[in-house]
This record gives structure tokens, C-alpha cells and sequence, in this order.
């Protein structure tokens, strides 16, 4: 009786433990090929990674997703020729292997894009594939009479169509095909010894097309079930660029965390229109939602990621709105993710490549990358980093003050978000319940001041632009309250 009572004991701490200790790191994205040159050639490579992990570090990053790192003929890498490689103009495994040992060395976790809805035309699977040889010609999508948009001719054999969904040059794997599984379930296992702490599924609801969510589901199960068997703690994080009903299922034992797009959006909306709408209310909804399929998810959240426009072109290069979006995303639970850069207030805008600009260092630093030639993101347009470093007034240095705000409250990550009893005009104002604890937080948008009485038993955690007199503050556009409720 009494070693059942201390087993049942050991259960509830142990799940208790999991809560309270949840990790709550900040990510990085890296576009590998812009963000740092470490040997002069002009194009990032895994080295310059290693040698910026301290300024990672001093930014408050706990988590890197680096973009894709294998040999590929194109520059963004997001069609793979060898799965068990890092393309020579990044570096070689060695490279990597140090990477990790340095990034995990100072604690920051590092996720790996893993690409395996399609592979290169020139992956040697598909050069086999294209000459009917065995077993790779069941590797890939064939139809003798297709005509849709997204099939195109075997140039060996010209009766003979194979499935693209993005580009010609990136034929979709056969997932119907045990062996494509097991080659993919391989490659996991391949970059989990070598270290890597999880993987971004690139296009993980294009695996079957048309969008058939309960067959792609089968097999990113399967993902997951052999990836957590490996190492329980893996991070798998899914790009499902969707609406939040059909990004839902994809969090049931398949992703531990999807990409909120729509909040992306939602966050540019209010901030760009300063009316907060139902932004809380259609946050909260979404939330049940994905607890409904998977209570310990994790909400990936971020502004915007190397497929979107930088968000300070999007908002036309307004501070005071771009930091009111950090704001609104630092507050809201679930794991962050920066996008090189934003923490400069880079520029960019379609087409892709000029969304993916060389970091800006400084103006002579030997870190800048050359690879193309950058038209938003100049030192003409943007402050470089050396500078902006040494002014407490800078964009950098607010993003500092919210990734140490958001290392240091962890119930911003962890919180249940609810609504707040009152509601202020013209602000966003919501509720995070942690630990029995009750926090409000409350983001003024709306031009014209506004006067708010604090609630009873209020300790203000940080104020920005919000003015005191006695137990009123005065808010106005860009203010910014964190309260803890006793
Ligand atoms: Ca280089």
C-alpha cells in the first residue's frame, strides 16, 4: 500500500515538474546563406552561425531553426540532393557537430528544417527514378495520363508524368511507398544521433495533395512516434500554412507545435488598423481548439518568417507600430519566433530573395554576407548592428528588453490566456492564468489617452508609456501594462 501511495506521489510530481519547468526558449530563425559569413567567401556557412552564439545568447535566444543546410542546386536549399550531407559552401558535418556542441553548451537548442515532401529533380533517387530503375521509380508520383496543373514530363520516358506540387524541379516523394517512409524515418534518426534537438516539417500538409489531412496524418504519426522513441524530448514543429481548423489536427501525436499564421496576420491587422477587433476572443478560441487535439501543445508564434514580407515593410517602416507588435508577441503565450533581422528592423519584399537580405553587421564587418546584392535592407535604410547595439534607444535594444522580460516571466510563455473581466476601448487586454496566479496584460492601440483604474490588489510588473497617479494610469497609443493580480 503505502509504495502504491509513494508511486502515485512520484506521478504527480513528476507531471507537476513537466509543468513548471516547460521550456520557454525564444527562437531564432536562420536563413542559413545571409545570416553570417564565417571564411570571407561572401555566403553564411555554419561556422559564422557558431561564432554569433554569443550574440544569440546576449539577444535571449534558447532555440535556432536553421533553414535548410544540404547540397541543393538552388540557393535556398529547400530541394535536397543528399539527406546525410551539409552543401560544401556551409561546411562540413565536422562544422555542424561543433555547432551543436557550442550552441548546447549555452543552452540554445537547435531545430533542423527537414524537407521531405519533395526532393531535388538531381537527388540521385530521382535520376534513378527517371530511368525506371528499382527500387527508386516507386520513390516518386507517376501517371501515364495526368494532365493537371503540378505534372511534368519524365524526359527519359515521355509518356510518363511525375507529381510536382511547387516546381518542376522538386518532385513529390511517394508516401504510400513503406520504403520513401523508412529512407525518411532514416534520416531522422541520422540527424538526432549526430545531436540536433528536433526538426521544422517543411510542407507538412502537402505530403498527399490534394490536401488530405487524415493521410497526412498517418504518416507524420509515424514521424512522431519514431522520433520521441529516439529522444522523448524532440521538438517537431510543423509548417502547416492553413487556417486554424485544419491546422488542428495536425497537433494530435503528429506536431508538437504548428505555426500560427493566422495570428501573424491578426497581430499586422491591429497594430497597422490600431483597433484591437476580436483578437483576444478568436486567440482564445483557437487555443481551446488545439488543446481539444493535443493539451501540451505549443503555440508557435511569430511575425513573420522567410515566405512572408518582412513586417517592417509590411508596416512601412512605422517603429512605433513595429514595437507595438513586439509587444502584443512577446506577451502572448507559447514559443516565439524571431526571424533574422527583425531584431534590426530589416526591410524586405517579394520576390523571396529580397525577403532573405544579408544581416547587416555592421558596415565594414566581415560577417556581412555578399551572396546577393541587398535592396531593402541597406545601410542607407537600416541601422546596421554595431550601432544600434550601443543605443538604448534602438530597435535592438528594445527587442532585448522583451526577450528579458519574456526569459524572466515565464508565465508570459505558459499562461492560459482568458479574457479579462472589464474590457478597455481601443486596447488589448487579456488575462494569463499561472501557477493560481492571475496576470493581466494590456496593450493600448487606439490613439487618444486613455485613464485606467488598476484593479484591486494590483502589483504593476512593468509599465511602458503609461503615466501614474495615485491607482490610475494614463495610457496612450503604445503603452504597455504587465500586472499581477493577488
Ligand atoms: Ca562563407
Amino acid at each position: 500500500m503505502k509504495k502504491v501511495i509513494i508511486s502515485v506521489l512520484l506521478l504527480c510530481c513528476t507531471n507537476a515538474f513537466a509543468q513548471s519547468n516547460k521550456p520557454t526558449p525564444v527562437f531564432y530563425e536562420i536563413f542559413v546563406r545571409s545570416f553570417a559569413d564565417g571564411d570571407g567567401d561572401g555566403i553564411g556557412d555554419i561556422n559564422g552561425i557558431t561564432q554569433k552564439l554569443d550574440y544569440l545568447k546576449q539577444l535571449g535566444i534558447g532555440g535556432l531553426w536553421l533553414t535548410p543546410f544540404h547540397p541543393s542546386p538552388t540557393y535556398h536549399k529547400y530541394d535536397v540532393m543528399d539527406y546525410y550531407a551539409i552543401d560544401p559552401e556551409y561546411g562540413t558535418i565536422a562544422d555542424f557537430k561543433n555547432l551543436l556542441a557550442q550552441a548546447h553548451a549555452r543552452n540554445i537548442k537547435v531545430v533542423m528544417d527537414l524537407v521531405v515532401n519533395h526532393t531535388s529533380s538531381r537527388h540521385p533517387w530521382f535520376i534513378n527514378a527517371c530511368d525506371g530503375k528499382a527500387p527508386y521509380a516507386n520513390y516518386y508520383v507517376w501517371s501515364d495520363t495526368a494532365k493537371a496543373k503540378g505534372w511534368y514530363n519524365n524526359l527519359k520516358n515521355p509518356q510518363q508524368k511525375y507529381y510536382g506540387f511547387f516546381w518542376e524541379q522538386m518532385p513529390d516523394l511517394n508516401f504510400d511507398n513503406p520504403e520513401v517512409e523508412n529512407e525518411v524515418l532514416k534520416i531522422a534518426s541520422f540527424w538526432l544521433a549526430a545531436g540536433v534537438d528536433g526538426f521544422r516539417l517543411d510542407a507538412a500538409q502537402h505530403i498527399y495533395e490534394p490536401h488530405e489531412p487524415e493521410k497526412n496524418m498517418r504518416w507524420w504519426n509515424k514521424f512522431h512516434k519514431h522520433v520521441k522513441q529516439i529522444n522523448p524530448d524532440a521538438f517537431i514543429i510543423g509548417e502547416v500554412w492553413n487556417k486554424d481548423s485544419l491546422v488542428a489536427a495536425y497537433l494530435k501525436d503528429g506536431m508538437d507545435a504548428c505555426f500560427n499564421f493566422d495570428l501573424s496576420a491578426a497581430i499586422l491587422r491591429a497594430v497597422s488598423t490600431s483597433t484591437p477587433g476580436d483578437f483576444i476572443q478568436k486567440l482564445i478560441s483557437m487555443h481551446a481548439l488545439y488543446r481539444s487535439y493535443n493539451p501540451n501543445y505549443a503555440d508557435a508564434i511569430f511575425i513573420t518568417n522567410h515566405d512572408q514580407d518582412r513586417y517592417a515593410s509590411i508596416l512601412n517602416n512605422n517603429i512605433p507600430q513595429m514595437k507595438q507588435a513586439i509587444a502584443i508577441l512577446f506577451t502572448l503565450p507559447g514559443i516565439p519566433f524571431l526571424y533574422y533581422g527583425e531584431e534590426i528592423g530589416m526591410l524586405g519584399k517579394f520576390p523571396d530573395e529580397l525577403r532573405r537580405e544579408p544581416f547587416l553587421w555592421g558596415l565594414q564587418s566581415a560577417y556581412n554576407t555578399r551572396w546577393e546584392k541587398a535592396v531593402h535592407t541597406t545601410s542607407a535604410t537600416v541601422i546596421p548592428l554595431d550601432k544600434q547595439m550601443n543605443d538604448d534607444k534602438s530597435l535592438f535594444s528594445y527587442y532585448r528588453l522583451w526577450l528579458k522580460l519574456r526569459n524572466d516571466y515565464p508565465f508570459l510563455s505558459r499562461g492560459k490566456l482568458v479574457t479579462h473581466t472589464t474590457t478597455y476601448d481601443g486596447c488589448i487586454a487579456f488575462e494569463l492564468l499561472d501557477k493560481q496566479q492571475q496576470y493581466l496584460i494590456i496593450h493600448r492601440l487606439a490613439p487618444g489617452n486613455l485613464q485606467l483604474k488598476l484593479p484591486k490588489n494590483a502589483t504593476v510588473l512593468y509599465a511602458q508609456q503609461a503615466t501614474k497617479s495615485g491607482n490610475k494610469f494614463q495610457l496612450s497609443a503604445g503603452s504597455v501594462l504587465i500586472i499581477e493580480i493577488k
